[in-house]
C-alpha cells in the first residue's frame, strides 16, 4: 500500500474565505501537504493572512465578494486562466447572526442562508467543468463544505438561521455527492464544533469555560483537527467516501451542545 496515501503533491484547491480563520486552517493544511492553493477574500491581500500562507507553499489570491451577483463568476474565471482545472474546492466562507428570538430579523435569514448554503451551491454549479476536467474513477476530485454542529445538533445560541443553514448545507452535501459521484467528484461536510475565530471570539470570551467544560474532550476544536478530517477527505485516503459529514467536534453533537450552561 502506498505511504503517500495523503499527499496532495500536484493538486490544485481553492478555500473560499481562505484569508483567516478556519478558511487559513484549510488553506495551510493542503499547502502543508502539497497542494497549490488559492484563496478567497473581499479584503485587499494585505488585510488577510495571504504572506504567510505564500510562505508555505505556492498560493493565489482572488479578491471577490462571493455574496455578490458576479463573485461566483468572477471566482471560475481566475481559476480558469489561472489554475486550468480544480482537485479541490473547500467552501469555506461563511456568516452568521445572533440575535434574541422575539428581534431576530429578516435580514439575517437573507445574509445568512446566502451565504452559507446558495453560494456553496453555486461554486460547484459553477466550477464543474474544472472539477469535472480533474477528476478521474479512482482519483475523485473533492468538495468540502464546512458545516457545523449547529447544522445537526440543538444548540443553545441564538443563530436561528445559522443553524438553518447549516442544516442545509449538510443535506446539499449529501445531495450531490448522490448526483455527483459518477462524475468523479466525491462531495463531504465537515461539521467542526467552536473553534476560537473572529466569528466566536466575543460568544467565547464570555461562555469559553462553559463551552470547555461541557465538551466531551474538555476543549475547542483546534487546527489540527480540521487539517486531519480535510487532509482525509481529500487526499487518496478518503477516496472513497462520499455524501459523509464529520463532525469535529470532541463529540459535542452526542448531547451536550444542547445542555450548555451559559454564564
Ligand atoms: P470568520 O468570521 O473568521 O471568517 C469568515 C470567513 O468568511 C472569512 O474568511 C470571510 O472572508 C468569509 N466571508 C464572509 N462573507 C463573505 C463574502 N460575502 N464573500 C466572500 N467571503 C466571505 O469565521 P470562521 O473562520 O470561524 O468561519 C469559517 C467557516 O467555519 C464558516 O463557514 C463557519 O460557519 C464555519 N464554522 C466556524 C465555527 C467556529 O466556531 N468558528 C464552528 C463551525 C463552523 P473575508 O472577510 O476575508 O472576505
Amino acid at each position: 500500500m502506498s505511504t503517500d496515501l495523503f499527499s496532495l503533491k500536484g493538486k490544485q484547491a481553492l478555500v473560499t474565505g481562505g484569508g483567516r480563520g478556519v478558511g487559513v486552517m484549510c488553506a495551510a493544511a493542503l499547502l502543508d501537504f502539497g497542494a497549490e492553493v488559492a484563496i478567497t477574500s473581499r479584503r485587499a491581500k494585505e488585510e488577510t493572512e495571504f504572506a504567510a500562507l505564500a510562505e508555505r507553499g505556492p498560493c493565489h489570491f482572488i479578491q471577490t465578494d462571493l455574496a455578490a451577483t458576479h463573485g461566483v463568476a468572477e471566482v471560475y474565471e481566475a481559476l480558469r486562466t489561472r489554475l486550468g482545472t480544480l482537485d479541490i474546492l473547500v467552501n469555506n466562507a461563511g456568516v452568521t447572526w445572533g440575535a434574541p428570538l422575539e428581534e431576530y430579523p429578516a435580514e439575517a435569514w437573507e445574509k445568512v442562508l446566502k451565504l452559507d448554503v446558495a453560494v456553496p451551491f453555486r461554486m460547484v454549479q459553477t466550477l464543474l467543468p474544472l472539477l469535472e476536467a480533474a477528476g478521474k474513477h479512482r482519483a475523485p476530485s473533492r468538495v468540502v463544505n464546512i458545516g457545523s454542529v449547529d447544522g445537526h445538533a440543538v444548540g443553545v445560541f441564538d443563530n436561528f438561521a445559522y443553524a438553518a443553514g447549516k442544516a442545509g448545507l449538510h443535506q446539499v452535501t449529501k445531495v450531490l455527492a448522490q448526483r455527483l459521484g459518477s462524475r468523479h467528484i466525491t462531495v463531504n461536510a465537515i461539521a467542526p464544533g467552536p473553534v476560537m475565530t473572529k466569528m466566536t471570539a466575543a460568544l467565547l470570551e464570555e461562555n469559553g469555560a462553559a463551552v470547555v467544560d461541557a465538551n466531551p474532550l474538555g476543549r475547542l476544536v483546534e487546527s489540527s483537527d480540521i487539517a486531519g478530517a480535510l487532509i482525509y477527505l481529500t487526499s487518496a485516503a478518503g477516496a472513497y467516501v462520499t455524501g459523509a459529514v464529520l463532525p469535529v467536534d470532541g463529540g459535542f453533537s452526542l448531547g451536550s451542545w444542547s445542555s450548555l450552561r451559559l454564564t
